[in-house]
C-alpha cells in the first residue's frame, strides 16, 4: 500500500515537472519568436495617396521639394528668405541646412520655429510635416503676426547617409548649449552600462548575444528600474565617443554655425515657439507631445493652454526621460528676454512603451552603431540591420505616414489658431 502511494506521489511530481518545463518551453520559444520577428503593424489604418506625396526617399529629393514648396510661397507673402548654410563634412561638399524664412507680414510680435532632422534619419518624416506645414497653414490670417522659420535638415549628413548621429557619432539633440559646460556631465548610470549596449566587434544578427538579447536585457531590468535604466541611456553621455547618445567633447559645426541666424531672426520677436520634429520613441502612430518641466511657469502654462485637450508626456513620467543638451532649449537659450515655448512633435514607430518594444529599438540602435565602427559578420547582417534602422525612423508603411499627415493637421489647426490668439 505504502509503496503504491509512493508511486503515486513520483507520478504526481513527474507530471507537475514535466508540466512546468513544458510551460517554461513554450514561454521561451512564445518570448524568442515575439522578439525575433517584433513588428508592430498599423492595425485598421488605411494609406490614403493624397497625403503621402509630401513623402521622398532621399535627403536631396527632400531637400529639392522642401525649397520647391518654399518658392511657390515666395510670390504671395512679403519679404519671404530662403537659404541654406553649409555644413563642414570630411566626405560630402554637399550637406546643407535649409531654412525658409517668412517675417510677420504687419506686426512682428510672435515667431514659429519648426525644425527637422535634427537626427539625420528622422528627417524624411521632418520634412515632409514641414512641406504639408508650407502648402496648407501658410495662410494671411497666421502670418499678419506671426513670423514662421521652417529649419530643413539640422544633420543634413545623418539624414542623407541614413544614420541618426552627425559624422562624428554625435547625437545632436545632446550636443547644444551656450556653454561647454554641458561636455563635462557624468552620466553615471551610463557608465555602468556601457560594456552592455556598446558591444565590439563585427555584428553577427544570428549569434546567440543578438537573439538573446533581450534576456540579457530582462535580467538587468531586474535589478534597475526600466524609468532608471531609460533615463540612464537615453540620457545622452560625454564619455565613449563610439557610444550610442554619444552627446560629443565639442559642439558639432552646425551648432557654431547657425547661432547668428537664429538670433538675428528672432531678435525681433517676443515670443517664440518652437516645434522640433522626432521620429521612433513611443506608441506606433501616435503623435506624442513629448516636452519637460520648466521652472518657468508662465512658459509652461502657456504650452499647456495651446495643447489643451491633448496629453502631453512630461519627460518626468514613467515612460519618457529627460535630456541634456538638447536643440529646444538651446534656441530659448540664444533670445533669453523672449518668452519661450517649445513642444518636440514625436511620432512613434515601434511600441517603445512596451518592455519588447523599448528593448527592440535599444538593439537595433546598438547593433547599428556597431557594424559602423566595427562591420558586419556578412553583407545580409549589414542589409537586416541598416533595413530594421530605417524602418524603425522611417516606416516604409503608407498607413503609418498618411497617420502622421493626418495628426499633425489636425493638431496643428488648432493650434495655429491658439497661437495666433495668444
Ligand atoms: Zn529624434
Amino acid at each position: 500500500m505504502k509503496k503504491k502511494s509512493k508511486r503515486l506521489t513520483k507520478k504526481i511530481l513527474f507530471i507537475l515537472l514535466f508540466t512546468v518545463f513544458i510551460v517554461c518551453v513554450a514561454g521561451f520559444i512564445y518570448s524568442y519568436v515575439s522578439y525575433n520577428y517584433y513588428s508592430p503593424g498599423d492595425g485598421e489604418i488605411k494609406a490614403d495617396p493624397t497625403e503621402l506625396k509630401y513623402f521622398q526617399n532621399s535627403y536631396k529629393e527632400c531637400r529639392k521639394e522642401f525649397i520647391l514648396s518654399a518658392n511657390e510661397i515666395k510670390n504671395i507673402f512679403k519679404n519671404v528668405e530662403i537659404f541654406n548654410i553649409q555644413v563642414e563634412s570630411e566626405i560630402d561638399t554637399d550637406l546643407t541646412i535649409d531654412f525658409c524664412y517668412i517675417p510677420a507680414q504687419k506686426e512682428k510680435s510672435k515667431l514659429l520655429i519648426i525644425s527637422s532632422g535634427v537626427h539625420g534619419v528622422e528627417g524624411f518624416v521632418g520634412s515632409a510635416v514641414q512641406q504639408m506645414f508650407i502648402t496648407e497653414f501658410l495662410k494671411e490670417k497666421y502670418l499678419n503676426d506671426i513670423g514662421i522659420l521652417l529649419i530643413h535638415g539640422m544633420n543634413p549628413y545623418g539624414f542623407k547617409y541614413l544614420r541618426r548621429v552627425t559624422e562624428n557619432n554625435v547625437d545632436l539633440n545632446r550636443n547644444c548649449d551656450i556653454d561647454k559646460n554641458l561636455f563635462s556631465i557624468k552620466n553615471s548610470g551610463y557608465i555602468e552600462l556601457h560594456k552592455m549596449i556598446n558591444p565590439k566587434g563585427k555584428v553577427n544578427t544570428g549569434s546567440l548575444g543578438n537573439r538573446l538579447f533581450y534576456i540579457a536585457m530582462i535580467k538587468k531590468l531586474v535589478s534597475v528600474s526600466t524609468k532608471a535604466f531609460r533615463q540612464a541611456i537615453l540620457q545622452g553621455q560625454y564619455e565613449f565617443p563610439k557610444g550610442i547618445f554619444f552627446g560629443g567633447n565639442d559642439f558639432e559645426p552646425q551648432i557654431y554655425v547657425i547661432k547668428s541666424a537664429l538670433q538675428e531672426i528672432s531678435e525681433n520677436y517676443h515670443t517664440i515657439f518652437h516645434i522640433d520634429l522626432h521620429t521612433g520613441y513611443g506608441e506606433r502612430g501616435k503623435l506624442h507631445l513629448f516636452s519637460v518641466k520648466t521652472e518657468d511657469s508662465k512658459s509652461q502654462s502657456i504650452v499647456e493652454s495651446l495643447f489643451s485637450g491633448y496629453t502631453i508626456d512630461w519627460g518626468n513620467t514613467d515612460d519618457f526621460y529627460t535630456v541634456t543638451g538638447d536643440f529646444s532649449h538651446f534656441i530659448g537659450k540664444l533670445s533669453p528676454d523672449a518668452l519661450f515655448l517649445s513642444m518636440p512633435f514625436e511620432y512613434g514607430t515601434m511600441n517603445s512603451h512596451t518592455t519588447m518594444g523599448a528593448i527592440k529599438s535599444l538593439q537595433n540602435m546598438i547593433v547599428e552603431t556597431q557594424g559602423f565602427y566595427y562591420g558586419y559578420a556578412s553583407i545580409e547582417d549589414e542589409i537586416k540591420v541598416k533595413k530594421k534602422f530605417i524602418e524603425m525612423f522611417y516606416p516604409s508603411s503608407g498607413a503609418w505616414r498618411s497617420e502622421v499627415i493626418k495628426k499633425t493637421r489636425k493638431l496643428m489647426d488648432v493650434v495655429m489658431q491658439r497661437y495666433k490668439d495668444l
